[in-house]
């Protein structure tokens, strides 16, 4: 594989209908090509059984490709996001523990109805299901979807804020995966473990300094800076982060529906040039 720039427009961070996305991996990548992407990586939620597809769909539309994953983790309290890019994608341990980690979703998705339920917002499990692509898969989006398509909200922020974040009628607690055990799937497979979105999560300070250097200290190398989920301040706050840590940065539109997405594949800034880009990293983990 030759040397990568630095400068790329690079988008490793997205979501097909594995996970909470609605297009497949073969739209995506034909999007991402169309949109001038160069370096690709699908990171659907706590599931690979997308990277097959994605990869072959790189390949014939001329992208470079790193495998992905965003797993959730529990964190001080908190959800947070951890991607894993150029990992080995059939590693048993990374296999069995993205396995482990959706285990709960079914039993968490059925309550979240009970909780709908008691609102008045019936059948909301059934009709979460018709938007799910993998059964194994079912997420609050798909919750989301429904209320918007039976009227009970505008779009997919308005139900989360009335609906399903922390003292919602629909929200349920949910214990994911430990930081250290996601991390490791990912290292383990010779791949890289990078801080999704650090922007979104409700941290003080003190917490999310222990977040980075727990993070470190368990062998993780790389936070996105330049993502959809961050404001243009953010950037700049999370490229201080990177150099104070010593971690790479990475780049990623979180793109999830064309119809939900404020961020399209590929449309971001690039990351700033004195960053060592994740990819630097990754150079043999590139397909
Ligand atoms: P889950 O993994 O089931 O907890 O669902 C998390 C997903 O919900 C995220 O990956 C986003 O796609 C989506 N999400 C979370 N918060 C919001 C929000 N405020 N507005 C729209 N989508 C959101
Ligand atoms: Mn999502
Ligand atoms: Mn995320
Ligand atoms: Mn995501």
């Amino acid at each position: 594989m030759p040397a990568v720039p630095s400068i790329l427009n690079a988008d490793l961070h997205c979501h097909s209908i594995v996970s909470d996305g609605t297009l497949t991996p073969e739209d995506l990548a034909q999007r991402a090509r169309a949109n001038g992407v160069e370096l690709w990586a699908l990171t659907d939620h706590d599931e690979i059984g997308g990277q097959r597809r994605a990869a072959a769909a790189a390949k014939a539309n001329g992208l470079r490709y790193l495998t992905g994953c965003e797993i959730s983790v529990t964190f001080a309290g908190e959800t947070v996001h951890i991607v894993g890019l150029g990992f080995d994608a059939e590693d048993p341990r990374m296999v069995q523990g993205l396995a482990d980690t959706r285990d709960g979703r079914g039993p968490r998705a059925r309550e979240m109805a009970e909780g709908l339920a008691k609102v008045g917002i019936h059948g909301a499990y059934e009709g979460a299901l018709k938007f799910v692509g993998n059964p194994a898969l079912i997420s609050r989006t798909h919750f989301a979807r429904f209320l918007v398509e039976t009227g009970h909200c505008k779009d997919t922020p308005e139900v989360f804020r009335k609906y399903l974040t922390e003292g919602k009628p629909g929200y349920v607690p949910h214990r994911w995966a430990n930081l250290k055990d996601a991390v490791s799937w990912i290292t383990q497979g010779g791949g890289i473990a990078v801080i999704a979105h650090p922007g979104r999560y409700k941290f003080s300070a003190t917490e999310e300094y222990a977040l980075f250097s727990e993070f470190k200290a368990h062998g993780g190398r790389g936070v996105e800076v330049v993502t959809g989920s961050h404001t243009p301040a953010e950037y700049v706050e999370y490229a201080d982060m990177a150099r104070e840590f010593g971690l790479a940065a990475s780049r990623g539109s979180d793109f999830h529906s064309p119809d939900e997405s404020h961020c399209d594949l590929g449309a971001l800034p690039y990351l700033p040039g004195d960053l060592t880009p994740v990819w630097e990293l990754l150079a043999d983990r590139i397909q």
